[in-house]
């Protein structure tokens, strides 16, 4: 079996986010880009799988500008066997990497399609549901454990959902998207580093696989959140309890 993995090049989560003068969107230029964190967990994942035996391959696939390689690079580092690049503008939406996802889905005919439950970036949390209603897979997504039964080819999903964790059985091929708790992602050694360098990264475009990636959104404007106001220490409960009460009004 293979598995797919959508890893997308994001704004370092510790880089400290700067608005564009024009509000069209963030500074990206000269700041740090790193792979999605959700996505080297769904990596991560992918990688466990494959060492357990119950996979043969695992295909990383990036969408993006052409520094998408270097996240590909950082992958094939981690482990995957091959990557696909689809040449795209840096603001793809979801829609459009879900489909982009069902037509590379149906030449590889992955058993497994994981992703991270959002990208960082855009906090869309829409493409692998969306990718599983254009596969009409079944779906497990914030997924914090998967266990796979290669005899019943089903896996297990348990899911964080707010009041809990749920359990889901999904027949494979499915759909799995990954939450923060599911494991914690390898670093990439020097020698796989070098190792990735020869490993295959095959270049598609949109056009050649007869998806359009017009969007039906606009980003009208982008701003930064208010600045939060300073705090204040009170001297007892009473004072606080009061301003609650009458200026905060929550109580
Ligand atoms: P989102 O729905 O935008 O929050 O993204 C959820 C997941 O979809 C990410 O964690 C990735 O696994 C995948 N994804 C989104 N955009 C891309 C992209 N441009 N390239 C590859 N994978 C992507």
């Amino acid at each position: 079996m293979k598995i797919m993995v959508a890893v997308k090049r994001v704004i370092d989560y510790a880089v400290k986010i700067r608005v564009k003068s024009d509000k069209t969107g963030v500074e990206t230029t000269n700041v740090k880009m790193s792979m999605n964190p959700f996505c080297e967990i769904a990596l991560e994942e992918a990688l466990r799988i494959k060492e357990s035996g119950f996979a043969s391959e695992v295909i990383v696939v990036s969408m993006g500008p052409a520094q998408s390689v270097d996240t590909l690079r950082t992958g094939l580092a981690m482990g995957a066997d091959r990557a696909i690049h689809v040449d795209a503008p840096a603001t793809l939406y979801p829609l459009s990497v879900a489909k982009i996802l069902k037509v590379l889905v149906d030449i590889e005919k992955p058993g497994l399609l994981i992703l991270g439950k959002q990208a960082i970036d855009d906090d869309c949390n829409q493409t692998g549901q969306m990718v599983a209603g254009l596969l009409k897979w079944p779906q497990g997504t914030f997924a914090s454990k998967v266990v796979l039964d290669k005899e019943k080819q089903v896996a297990t999903v348990d899911r964080e959902v707010d009041g809990g964790l749920e359990t889901l059985c999904l027949d494979l091929p499915a759909v799995i998207t990954t939450d923060l708790r599911l494991n914690q992602p390898r670093y990439a050694t020097l020698p796989n580093i070098m190792k990735a360098k020869s490993k295959p990264i095959k270049k598609v475009t949109p056009q050649e696989l007869n998806v359009e990636i017009n969007s039906d959104l606009e980003i009208v404007h982008v701003t930064e959140p208010p600045k939060r106001k300073a705090g204040v220490i009170l001297s007892s409960v009473d004072e606080l309890v009061d301003k609650l009460k009458n200026e905060a009004h929550v109580i």
